[in-house]
């Protein structure tokens, strides 16, 4: 069979500009389909904290109509990754406000589509597929028409891209084009991940508990609609949950089930020492700092642990996001000044030591789509405590290498912590639970193949 051509696009892609796990996924993917054979290639925005560190050459422009005017678009390339650049639009992640931020990426939705021709003149390269990622490209399914097939992964369906209809001026989309849904949705409005579901070849998301969760549990959600739509047009049989993979060569502990002990000691003292601790049973935190990662819970069942014992533990936070929850987070860090740390920022470097040296990683989600924390922390031989939901439920086997509690309960994370708490004594359970973390595969081996099937199912279609 020909070699499986993949352009696959969302608005961040590791290492060259990571926020989420989404980053993650767009850094590591298409590797491991490389290694199975799918000529899979990345395209996003050329944004000048990416230009300012990597310096690409760059391969050619052309010019899109975008509302009156007329814009270029530089092409660079890096490796397998395109980046696209335009002054106006795609410098960096726009924070103004949602309908600015809907327009930035409907600019970059028909960059892309346009892509498709100039790299089809310029490298005689042509995608059999565009692999869409969250409401960022849920333009791109709309405007190429199935001209090219297309996949649209839902990494989190609680971002839709919501914003005025005028931005189809600036797309010189006609309204009738728009599936918006009447019922439901104001009509002034469009919803780009839904027009992303409705148009798209195929949808699938990050976990299979997800996709169950998201089909059944999420009725008020207008999303709901849209998907449900699709359904009724029996466009394809649901949506595929396929769970993410780690990227082994970026999350590399460099010990074993027969080293761990003494790298985790190590790194664990190093850990301590930069943070002005003592030696006690170690829990962390990373994450943004959204509603969606209940730190609300996680700070009240800390209060219930420490209040009752200053000695039971450490806590070391990592995450930023809103500003109320950094308040949160820095009052608790104030009243329990000898047992937590709090690093309020988005810090890489700092992630590896805290995934390296914590003796457990705490995840209340609220949801959870797949989650990439827990498998990070698990290949690090750090025992994740975690909501009983989304991906996490997918991939933590309660008391083998991991607690799931019920999700959004207080008194369940308390339970959790205090589980771990009674294990990391009797080391004997503490081991065993360490070494089938260590041995869990997280790896894209298997969910790389199951994508690779995902595109040739759609290809054939
Ligand atoms: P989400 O995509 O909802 O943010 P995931 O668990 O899927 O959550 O992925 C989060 C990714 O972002 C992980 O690679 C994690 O290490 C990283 N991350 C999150 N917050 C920070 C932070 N403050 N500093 C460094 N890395 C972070």
């Amino acid at each position: 069979m020909k070699t499986l051509r993949v352009l696959m696009t969302g608005y961040e892609a590791a290492p060259f500009f990571k926020r989420g796990g989404l980053g993650d996924v767009l850094g590591s993917l298409p590797k491991a389909l490389r290694e199975i054979g799918v000529d899979a290639r990345v395209i996003i925005p050329y944004y000048q904290d990416i230009e300012a560190k990597y310096k690409f050459p760059k391969i050619g422009e052309y010019s899109i109509v975008f509302g009156e005017d007329i814009e270029k678009i530089g092409v660079y390339e890096g490796g397998h990754t395109y980046f696209l650049s335009n002054k106006k639009y795609l410098t960096s992640i726009n924070t103004l406000g949602r309908n600015k931020k809907i327009d930035q990426f409907a600019f970059f939705d028909l960059a892309v589509v346009e892509f498709s021709s100039f790299i089809l003149e310029k490298k005689k390269w042509y995608p059999m597929l565009i692999h869409c990622n969250d409401w960022h490209t849920g333009f791109i399914p709309l405007l190429i028409e199935q001209r090219i097939p297309t996949l649209l992964t839902i990494h989190n369906l609680n971002y839709q891209g919501w914003g005025s209809n005028k931005v189809l001026d600036l797309l010189h989309v006609k309204d009738e084009k728009v599936k918006e849904l009447k019922r439901g949705v104001p009509v002034t409005e469009i919803n780009v991940l839904g027009e992303g579901i409705l148009h798209a070849t195929a949808v699938s998301t990050v976990s299979p508990s997800y996709a169950h969760e998201i089909t059944s549990d999420y009725e008020d959600d207008p999303i709901h609609l849209y998907l449900k739509r699709r359904e009724r047009e029996g466009k394809d049989h649901g949506v595929m949950g396929i769970i993410n993979g780690i990227d082994y060569a970026t999350w590399n502990p460099k010990y074993d089930t027969n080293s761990w002990e003494k790298g985790k000691k190590k790194n664990k003292e190093m850990l301590l020492k930069s943070m002005g601790l003592f030696s006690r049973p170690t829990f962390c935190f990373i994450g943004r700092m959204a509603g969606q990662k209940g730190l609300d819970i996680l700070v009240r069942a800390i209060d219930k642990i420490l209040s009752k014992d200053k000695n039971a533990a450490n806590f070391i936070l990592l995450g930023s996001g809103i500003p109320a929850i950094e308040k949160m987070v820095k009052r608790a860090a104030n009243k329990y000044k000898d047992n937590i740390r709090i690093e309020l920022s988005y810090n890489e470097e700092f992630s590896h030591k805290l995934y390296a040296g914590a003796d457990f990683i705490v995840i209340p989600s609220r949801y959870e789509p797949c989650g990439l924390i827990q498998m990070i922390a698990m290949r690090y031989g750090t025992i994740p405590i975690a909501a009983k939901t989304g991906g996490l439920k997918d991939t933590i086997s309660h008391g083998e290498n991991g607690f799931l509690f019920e999700k959004e309960s207080v008194s369940g994370l308390v339970e959790g912590i205090k589980k771990a708490l009674a294990i990391y004594q009797s080391h004997s359970v503490y081991e065993k639970m360490v070494k089938s973390a260590l041995q869990t595969d997280f790896s894209w081996n298997k969910s790389a193949k199951l994508y690779k099937k995902l595109y040739i199912d759609i290809i054939n279609s």
